[in-house]
């Protein structure tokens, strides 16, 4: 028998600012470009301890990242767009956290996913590093201990309207470059 299908709703994403006409939509190019940029973001889970249940979570069929476009996760960094750390980073693991990042192309994006990653949470220690900030760059800090699945996506989707709204050119800005050379990154 064929499944009933007449009364599922699609929700699809709205789409960018544009001129539209009968039969046609005109929009600009780094509009589109966002448009299909925030709606398939790959992620490369760094996960160490905790907080990587709750993304396992989050990743799951109850809270389903995959409604982002995002249930690919990767750990191949050249084929990924943003990194999630999630757990405590110890002092050594800091130099492979920033080698990770450093093998990601552009454009990419980094969380800080739990109090550990976003400052070294409980663990104000000599072993642990105070921030996974301290070596690489940081779009967006999920707070908590452990954040719970809604709070990852919350932060997933503040990445999302980065991603959306960024210009084509800020890679190439004085600005960015200026960011990358503070981590001592070329
Ligand atoms: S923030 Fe809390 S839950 Fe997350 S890794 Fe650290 S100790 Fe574990």
């Amino acid at each position: 028998m064929r499944p009933v299908t007449h009364n599922i709703k699609i929700k699809q994403v709205e789409a960018p600012a544009g001129f539209s006409g009968e039969g046609f939509f005109a929009t600009k190019l780094a509009e589109a470009v966002g448009l299909a940029r925030s709606n398939s973001i790959w992620p490369l889970p760094f996960a160490t301890s905790c907080c990587g249940i709750e993304f396992m979570a989050t990743a799951a069929a109850h809270y389903d990242l995959a409604r982002f476009g995002s249930e690919r996760m990767a750990f191949t960094p050249r084929q990924c767009d943003v990194m999630m750390v999630m757990g405590t980073i110890s002092k050594k693991m800091a130099p492979v956290v920033r080698q990770v990042y450093l093998q990601m192309a552009e454009p990419r994006w980094v969380m800080a996913v739990g109090a550990c990653a976003c400052s070294g949470g409980i663990f104000d220690s000599f072993s642990v590093l105070q921030g996974i900030d301290q070596v690489v760059p940081v779009d967006v800090y999920v707070p908590g201990c452990p954040p719970r699945p809604e709070a990852i996506l919350d932060g997933f989707m503040r990445i999302q309207d980065l991603v959306k709204t960024e210009s084509l050119r800020r890679r190439y800005s004085d600005e960015y470059k200026h960011l990358l050379e503070g981590y001592g990154i070329q």
